[in-house]
């Protein structure tokens, strides 16, 4: 069988080898944390199970259209004012099979071959991939440790030329947890601003794990209004990984394109995913701040911890759960046994050493880093934690 060659441009991703890995060790007894995986531990709160359980004793297990329930659509409608501040009508809107598909259809919907995409390093592994299969060319812009990992208009601006279409990014950030700041964004605007041709996906999925206060979207620069593709979903905010649910709001022009490609890819999100996020994005959002309170109180202390060991330095992440520490101080030590030659050495030394499973930072792009969840319980991540610094100090 001839594989076609557009799947040679696009690789597994780290994130999943990673866990396989981990699973592969926990199957043979080795007692492994995995920091690898990017999901939130907790269980989905009970209010949007039994919505779900509802949906079915009502009978929603029919096809769904393909936009998504109207309920839904005005639900996401209205949670896009009360959070955000934005107004999109339901008519601007698209649910799909989580917010992976929203950018799929978006980057399948805008990029042709020759195509530049702008995509700030380190990004979420997903974003190039997407756009090597579209046939566009990534480009890729080195975003340094002393900036928090994040573009700056003056950088942003050089890498614009007459054949960029999009630029990508998340805040806040997988993987390395930086938020963009009101001014941050404002600054980016005013660039976009003079370059109508290029699109901009704002993916906002950890919108609610964020532990600086507002969340800010660069949705907000009304004068931006025809260029912005906001993304968002239910995994992480929600604990929903498993239920497929994503979304996105923008101009008429590229929804109406992401529904008929999704039309005839995969049709309508889950119904019973649909009717639960009707639920959870409805109710109050306790159970959501109470995951974020957890999250911040993991993060105050993986932070704390990785900071004490010599060689790793890390950026305080403003949400998400990721610690991207960088190590390059590490790099060329050796435990007497292996040599740690680069990321990929430390994350395998660290599962193999440590039983810790992290994921080596060239996956995002950046081969100085690796990246740590912080989703897993407060005793795992102690563990974790005495593990990692027990293995590094025997590298000299
Ligand atoms: N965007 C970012 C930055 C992510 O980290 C993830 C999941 O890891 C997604 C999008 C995809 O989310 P979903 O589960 O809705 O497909």
């Amino acid at each position: 069988m001839q594989i076609a060659p557009r799947l040679q441009t696009i690789t597994e991703p780290q994130t999943i080898k990673m866990a396989k890995l981990s699973r592969e060790l926990r199957a043979n007894g080795v007692n492994v944390i995995d920091l690898s995986l990017g999901e939130p531990d907790f269980r989905t709160p009970e209010h949007i199970c039994q919505a779900a359980i509802k949906a079915i004793d009502d009978g929603f297990t029919k096809y769904t259209p393909v936009a998504g329930y109207p309920e839904l659509l005005n639900a996401i409608s209205q949670k896009l004012k009360r959070d955000n501040n934005l107004d999109y009508a339901a008519s601007e809107i698209l649910v799909s099979t989580g917010a992976k598909q929203s950018l799929a259809n978006i980057v399948l919907s805008l990029v042709s071959p020759g195509d530049e995409v702008i995509i700030p390093v380190p990004y979420w592994v997903t974003y190039a991939a997407l756009v090597n299969l579209a046939g566009g060319t990534p480009v890729l812009v080195h975003c340094d440790i002393k900036d928090d990992f994040k573009i700056t208009a003056e950088q942003l601006e050089k890498y614009i030329t007459s054949r960029t279409r999009l630029f990508m990014f998340s805040t806040p950030c997988n993987p390395t947890g930086s938020v963009y700041s009101r001014l941050e964004l404002e600054e980016l605007a005013g660039v976009f601003k003079r370059y109508p041709q290029v699109s901009i996906i704002s993916d906002e999925i950890y919108e609610y794990i964020n532990y600086l206060g507002r969340h800010e979207s660069i949705a907000q620069f009304t004068e931006l209004r025809d260029q912005v593709i906001v993304v968002n979903g239910m995994s992480k905010g929600f604990a929903m990984t498993g239920w497929r649910l994503g979304y996105m709001a923008g101009p008429r022009v590229i929804v109406q394109a992401c529904e008929k490609l999704q039309g005839q890819f995969t049709s309508g999100a889950c119904s019973i995913s649909q009717r639960a996020s009707i639920t959870a994005l409805t109710s109050d959002l306790g159970p959501t701040h109470e995951m974020a309170a957890a999250f911040r109180q993991r993060r105050d202390y993986v932070i704390g911890a990785l900071r004490k060991i010599p060689g790793m330095k890390v950026t305080m992440p403003g949400g998400a759960f990721y610690a991207f520490p960088d190590i390059s101080d590490l790099l060329g030590k050796s435990d007497g046994e292996r040599t740690i030659d680069n990321d990929e050495a430390l994350s395998m030394f660290l599962l193999d050493k440590a039983h810790v499973a992290t994921v080596a930072g060239s996956a995002f792009g950046s081969s100085s880093c690796i990246r740590i969840s912080f989703a897993a319980s407060m005793t795992q991540l102690m563990d974790a934690m005495e593990r990692i610094t027990a293995v590094i100090s025997t590298l000299k």
